[in-house]
Parts: C-alpha cells; structure tokens; sequence
C-alpha cells in the first residue's frame, strides 16, 4: 500500500506548534520518567545506575533539540542532511524505547540487520521519526507482543521495516495516516504520524504500510542507499 509523499504538505497546515512540541516532549519525558521508576525499583549495580543515569541524560538532552528543531521546524529551511548509520540510530532509538516497551509488555526485536548502510538524514528527526513509529506499534498492542525491525538494503534502496502484531488498521484509517490530528486513541494528538511523513520526506524517503485489522501493521522506510551511490 502505498502512501502519498504528498502527506507532508498537510503538516502545512498546521499552525499549532505549540502543540506539536509538547507532543513530541512527551516522548523523552515518558523515558526519563521510565528510567526513574527503574532506578526505583530494583538496587541495581554501579555500572547499570551509570548506564541509566546516562540514557535519562541523554534523552534530557534529546527534549532539548526538540525544541530547537522545532523552531526550525516551524520554519521552511531544515537541518542539513549527513551520511549516518542506519543500524546506529536504529539500535540508539531501541534502547530509548526499552522502558516504555517494557511497561507495556512488548518484546522489540531486530529480526535482520545491515550494519553497513548508510543513508544521508538529520541525525536527530531521524531518531524522531522512528521513535513515532515505535511508539505506535507499541501502543497497538495493548496486551503485549512482539515488535520486529529489520534494516535491509538493495542496490539502491535502504529500507527500515517496523512491524507490530497489535490491532491493525483499516484501509481509511491507513489513509488518515499523517492528516494532523488525526487520531483513534483517548489521550492521542495525531501529530506523531505527522511529524514522520514530513521527516521522511524531507529525507528523500517514502513510507509504505501494510496492516490488516486484529493482525497487525507494517510499516517500511525506503531511502536512497548511499552506501552504494557512493562506491558505484
Ligand atoms: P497518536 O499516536 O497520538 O494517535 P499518530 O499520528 O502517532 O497519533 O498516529 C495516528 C493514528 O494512526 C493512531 O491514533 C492510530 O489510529 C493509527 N496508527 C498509527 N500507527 C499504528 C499502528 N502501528 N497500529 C495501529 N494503528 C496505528
Ligand atoms: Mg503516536
């Protein structure tokens, strides 16, 4: 199923970043917060208390760039793009999500791997994007389950796949994906998808998504493979 690149002209329309930084705030707060009853519960060692006093650090400083990005969100010039690693930000972006998956009973796997590819994206929305996806998958299994991720590569594509085996979509609610506000959960805001659309897009990316009602969903990121352009 394929989804119009178009969607990120919809963000236009949206004026409210107020709105949309509080959202995507929510995200390093809800890991922080994760991360504290962690450290509550349980007398762990030195060396895990350094490595999760570090990831709350750090996602202290992730609430930070956000709000930057923002700002220069709200604006029509973007971050210039850098050849970075997809498995680094991948992986980065699992360990952020550990906690939330965690509270909620879901298991996340990388189920295949291309350590080597590299796609040119703004380091910082990329994480952003994916964190969005994750998230979702996550919350549409409400009782629990798995999460697979895999990152392959073709000669001149990377792709990033995000499956959940939670409550799927219909095929409106797949075409809905992206419009601000739009969204079927109680306390949802319908930005995060948004959000993505626009940074995939502006990445040179598109995203296509499978989901079948009570089954699950799919979502694929496809990139320019740099890796290849370059040596090629
Ligand atoms: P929010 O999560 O705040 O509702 P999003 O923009 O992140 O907003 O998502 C919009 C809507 O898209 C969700 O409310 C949900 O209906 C649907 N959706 C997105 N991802 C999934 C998924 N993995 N499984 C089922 N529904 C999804
Ligand atoms: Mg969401």
């Amino acid at each position: 199923m394929y989804n119009s690149l178009l969607k990120h002209e919809k963000m236009e329309t949206v004026s409210h970043f107020a709105a949309a930084v509080s959202h995507e705030l929510r995200n390093p707060l809800q890991s922080i917060k994760g991360f504290v009853q962690l450290m509550k519960e349980y007398d762990y060692s030195r060396d895990k208390q350094i490595e999760f006093h570090e990831m709350v650090l750090n996602e202290i400083e992730s609430a930070e760039d956000l709000i930057d990005d923002y700002l220069v969100y709200a604006k029509p010039t973007y971050g210039q793009l850098e050849a970075s690693s997809v498995s680094c930000e991948v992986q980065h972006v699992l360990k952020i999500m550990m906690p939330y998956a965690n509270g909620k009973g879901v298991e996340m796997h990388i189920t295949e791997m291309d350590g080597n590819a590299e796609i040119l994206m703004d380091r910082h929305k990329f994480q952003q994007a994916l964190v969005n996806i994750i998230r979702n998958g996550i919350e549409a299994m409400p009782n629990g389950g798995k999460l697979a991720v895999a990152i392959k590569s073709t000669a001149t594509r990377v792709s990033v796949h995000v499956i959940d085996e939670g409550i799927g979509m219909t095929k409106e609610e797949v075409r809905r994906l992206g419009e601000p506000y739009f969204s079927s959960k109680i306390k949802g805001t319908g930005l995060g998808m948004m959000v993505t659309y626009s940074i995939v897009s502006q990445m040179n990316g598109q995203i296509f998504v499978e989901s079948e009602k009570d089954k699950g969903t799919e979502f694929r990121l496809e990139f320019p493979n740099l890796t290849t352009s370059i040596t090629k």
